[in-house]
């Protein structure tokens, strides 16, 4: 009889032990590094560039230090949300479903508030007194829904793809998000930013190489499972709070893994202490890890860091070297430079410039509305007639198939309304 009933604890606690993997497959969080690679391998060029980028954002940090801690001005990052899916009835939300509710994008947005401004209420496991306000804050501008027949992406090689099927709104402006179904091995990947010394740009050494390199594909892309948080499309126990677009937005801003890739490596932040390696486990109890990167010295491993990979439920932390690195690279990145700068821009007025004028193939239009306010564009010819379907906040109108002659770009907003005229050659 003992004997049975041990033999049935066994069995159920195996089945639970089974049922708990094939919920929560131990997947890799990031796939950031995995893709850089892959890009710096495609571009010679931009290896060169990033092995000079270190020492920038050293110069950058020494010559500013504190700065930015005593500075109260906060940096809010326009995002933009590119739902791509495969449910080809459209519906939106539910559970298993790809084409995310706009609760769970919202979820997100306040995830990252939460989470950079240090505000959660939920400070997980190690309540850590090195925990910032890092000063960055992200507001909603546009959700994008595609539907494409793909019906999963590769993290490290299909950026490109997502950004064909969904074309970045201008990534020095906005923080592009492509949320989509990847792989099963992965739970989101981000493009680092490129980073140039402020004297070679004033010197006017910044080539549009630096200025361009990847720029359509530069944002951040995360599986729609593990996007935002309490929703039924998020069936992870492990990565459920919203905290693996964090982790990407922090690469996205230039940070590193807090174990730097490497046994003991650096993530150039002097308050994160040097780990063995990544805390990548389904142990959602938050039981403290240790490293012995020098002799004789035992340390605790920071796996509450967002640039870790501890379960959600155990990261609360951005550290004080890691805001001022992230505030370095929205100084030297010219993508990042700019987006800053326009973040800044705020405008009561509707504004529209469009270029080049006269134009032969691809027309750019420049809108700023007041407080990101989501805008129609309808164009027509000379004799009144709508030449394309409207669109709703459109960057790009490609006029290759337009006879030559004059034609009308109209802009509008809820109340107000501009009209600019081009010429196609
Ligand atoms: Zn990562």
């Amino acid at each position: 009889m003992k004997n049975r009933r041990s033999r049935l604890l066994l069995a159920g606690l195996l089945l639970v032990s089974m049922l708990g993997r094939a919920q929560d497959p131990l997947v890799t969080r990031c796939a950031s590094t995995e893709r850089d690679s892959v890009r710096l391998l495609k571009n010679p060029a931009l290896r060169n560039l990033r092995m000079r980028s270190e020492s920038a954002i050293q110069g950058y940090l020494r010559s500013n230090a504190g700065a930015r801690t005593a500075a109260s001005e906060v940096i809010t990052i326009p995002v933009v949300v590119h739902v791509v899916h495969n449910r080809a009835d459209n519906v939106i939300g539910g559970a298993g479903n790809g084409n995310i509710s706009d609760a769970q994008i919202q979820s997100q947005i306040d995830v990252l508030n939460e989470d950079y401004g240090n505000t959660s209420g939920y400070k997980g496991f190690y309540t850590d007194s090195l925990a910032v306000d890092t000063g960055i804050r992200f507001k909603l501008v546009s959700v994008v829904r595609t539907y494409n027949t793909t019906s999963q992406f590769s993290p490290i090689t299909d950026a490109d793809d997502l950004a064909n099927i969904s074309p970045a709104w201008f990534t020095n402006r906005y923080l592009n998000i492509w949320v989509t179904r990847l792989n099963d091995r992965y739970l989101g990947t981000s493009q680092f930013p490129v980073v140039t010394e402020l004297n070679d740009r004033t010197a006017g050494l910044a080539t549009s190489e630096n200025e361009e390199t990847d720029a359509l594909t530069d944002g951040v892309i995360i599986d729609f499972r593990y996007f935002g948080r309490n929703s039924d499309a998020i069936t992870s126990r492990i990565y459920n709070l919203g905290r693996t677009t964090t982790h990407e937005v922090g690469h996205w801003l230039g940070l590193i893994h807090i174990w730097g890739d490497s046994t003991c490596g650096t993530d150039y932040c002097d308050d994160t202490p040097t780990a063995n390696t990544k805390n990548e486990t389904t142990d959602v109890s938050c039981s403290p890890v240790y490293s012995q990167c020098r002799p004789n010295v035992i340390t605790r491993n920071m796996t509450e860091n967002y640039m870790d990979y501890s379960p959600d439920v155990c990261m609360s932390i951005f550290t004080n070297d890691q805001k001022e690195r992230m505030h370095a690279v929205l100084a030297l990145s010219p993508r990042r430079a700019k987006m800053v700068e326009y973040s800044r821009f705020s405008t009561s007025e509707l504004m529209v410039e469009i270029y080049p004028n006269p134009v032969g193939e691809t027309l750019t239009a420049n809108v700023f509305t007041p407080n990101f306010e989501s805008y129609t564009v309808s164009v027509y010819n000379q004799k009144g007639q709508k030449v394309t379907a409207d669109a709703v906040n459109r960057a790009y109108l490609n006029v290759k198939n337009f006879p030559s002659g004059l034609y009308y770009y109209k802009v509008t907003t809820a109340d107000k309304t501009i009209t600019k005229r081009f010429v196609v050659r």
